[in-house]
């Protein structure tokens, strides 16, 4: 069961699963028992332990979790990143750390579309795994026409993300940590 519902209602959702879900394509609160079960039932990895590529994106305290059980290609639900490893594995390496710094940015700043997608340009910019030819990729996970008030329609959506991209001039965070063949990690 779904429920459609603005982003301000998380807190709904308490204990465990404190703040709530903010999906990537669609925010929506599920029952809490479905939020119960991503978390439960997921697969998950301690900060610093996710892998994208070479590299482990990192999100302060925040861990990952990977279920197919999630309708979409990502989430933020409360202390956690819920990503769907069978949606994401089809893309880029750089869309995948897009989708996983805007749910980041769910984690640090909570609600807010257009935030957490320029959060994710900045980001890719200052940790140079985003390139200008990769947006387009990005933008071809959006849904065509906005599926929620905060969610523009993926025209407006990409042109924001363009934006942010081009007026981010410095590092906006730390790179991520690159993992090497002999188990060490630099930043
Ligand atoms: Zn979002």
């Amino acid at each position: 069961m779904r429920i459609s519902a603005n982003c301000s209602v998380l807190g709904l959702i308490s204990g465990a699963l404190a703040a709530g879900i903010c999906a990537f394509a669609a925010c929506s609160v599920p029952a809490r028992a479905v939020a119960e079960e991503l978390v439960l039932r997921g697969t998950l990895y301690e900060a610093g332990d996710f892998r994208v590529g070479e590299r482990i994106p990192n999100c302060g305290r925040a861990r990952t979790i990977l279920t197919a059980d999630l309708g979409d290609y990502g989430a933020s639900i409360g202390a956690f990143i819920i990503l769907n490893p069978q949606k994401l594995d089809r893309l880029s390496a750089a869309t995948r750390l897009f989708v996983y710094s805007h749910e980041c940015a769910h984690q640090l700043y909570g609600p807010g579309e257009e935030r957490a997608d320029c959060y994710a340009a900045k980001r890719g910019k200052a940790e140079g795994w985003l390139q200008p030819s990769d947006i387009d990729a990005v933008c071809r996970i959006f849904p065509h026409k906005s599926r929620s008030a905060e969610h523009p329609d993926r025209a407006a959506r990409c042109a924001a993300i363009q934006a942010c991209y081009a007026s981010a001039t410095r590092p906006t965070s730390a790179p991520s940590p690159v993992a090497t063949r002999d188990g060490q990690t630099y930043r």
